[in-house]
Parts: C-alpha cells; structure tokens; sequence
C-alpha cells in the first residue's frame, strides 16, 4: 500500500504537467470547431456535464442543438478511472475554493478547501472517479411526499435502468 502511494506521488504531478500540456495542443487543434456565423438551431444548451449532455442528446433526437462547453474537448485518459487525482488543478478543473469555514477546515489556510469541478466536455464526467450509484431510494420518497408527483423511487426507478448499459452485475436486484 506504501509503496502505491509513493508511486501516486511520483507519477501524479508528472501526469498533472502532462495533462497541462495536452490542454494546450487540444485548444489548437480544435480552434476551428466553433460553429460558423449564421449558423442557426432549434435549441441551445449550456454545459455538457451529464446533465446538459442527457438533455442535448434527448433534444438531438428530434430538433436541431448546439451544446455549449467552455472547457476543452475530451482527454483520452479520463477513461482510467484511478488517474482522476490527476485532473484536478489542472485545466479540464475549474478549480474553485470554498468560502471560509468557521468549524472545520481548521488546519488549512484560511480555513478554505479546494472543490473540483470538471471544466471539459463532459463536465464532471470527465474528471470524477467513475463510480456508478443511483440515489437514495428515502430520498426521492421524502421528494414525493413533500408534494412532488412523479419524484418517488419507482416512479425514477425506470430511468435510472434506461440509463445503464453496465451488464457486469445484477443491477436490477434493487
Ligand atoms: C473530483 C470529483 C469526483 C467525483 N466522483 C464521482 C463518482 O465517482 N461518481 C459519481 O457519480 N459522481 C462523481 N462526482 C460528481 C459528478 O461528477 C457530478 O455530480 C456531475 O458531474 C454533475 O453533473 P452536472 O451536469 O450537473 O454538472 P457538471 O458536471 O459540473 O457540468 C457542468 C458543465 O457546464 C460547463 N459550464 C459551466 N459554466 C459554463 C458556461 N458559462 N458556458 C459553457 N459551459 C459552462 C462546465 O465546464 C461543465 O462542463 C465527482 C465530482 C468530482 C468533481
């Protein structure tokens, strides 16, 4: 275990510089894939975290859409989900800090933290650790009951299954 985290150490500010670089040739080469002036579509999205990706792609079925991103295009190592330390503070990272906290954070300065957030096609999607869970089935009950009709577990259930192709494990147990 030692030894794995000596070796994270090591390879992470060296991917970190990596992923800096690559940044920089993506913006290049993808300069041009702004659309033209003139241009027209039936609908507009802001941002393709997952989100934004779902509903541009429902849309796409049957209207035309431009999907708007302000980071850079996808990298091809955010398919490995161990390497998703390495995104962060980097570029595809919007980098934010939380305001100060008055009862934890005590030892760091200023008593702020940092919070990732994916700047980059794909939003979170393409800096997160590629855990896959479905909500809290209390939760979207509680949501239900405080007066929203279709907001209940089994009303979501069937969504949630739509949006799976993972065909590893029994998901449907739940
Ligand atoms: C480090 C990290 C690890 C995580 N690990 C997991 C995990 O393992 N499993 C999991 O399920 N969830 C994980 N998450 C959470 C998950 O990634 C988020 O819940 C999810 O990405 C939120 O999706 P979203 O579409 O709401 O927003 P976001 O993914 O934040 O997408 C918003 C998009 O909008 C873009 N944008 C913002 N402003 C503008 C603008 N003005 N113009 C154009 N584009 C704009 C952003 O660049 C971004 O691409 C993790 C998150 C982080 C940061």
């Amino acid at each position: 275990m030692q030894l794995w985290l000596h070796l994270m150490n090591l390879l992470l500010p060296i991917l970190s510089w990596y992923l800096r670089f690559s940044h920089q040739i993506s913006i290049i080469l993808n300069s041009g894939a702004s659309p033209q002036n003139g241009s027209a579509f039936d609908f507009i999205v802001v941002g393709s975290g997952p989100g934004g990706s779902a509903v541009a792609g429902r849309i796409a079925k049957l209207h035309s859409v431009l999907l708007l991103e302000a980071g850079a295009p996808a990298h091809l190592m955010q398919g490995i989900p161990i390497l998703f330390p390495a995104f962060q503070d980097t570029p595809y990272d919007w980098s934010f800090l939380t305001e100060r906290q008055s009862q934890t954070m005590a030892l760091l300065e200023d008593r702020r933290t940092r919070w990732s957030a994916g700047k980059a096609l794909g939003g979170g999607s393409a800096i997160n650790a590629m855990i896959s869970l479905r909500g809290n089935a209390k939760d979207y009950d509680e949501w239900r009951e405080m007066g929203n009709p279709g907001w209940g577990y089994q009303d979501v259930l069937p969504y949630f299954k739509k949006s799976e192709t993972f065909k590893g494990y029994p998901f449907d147990s739940r």
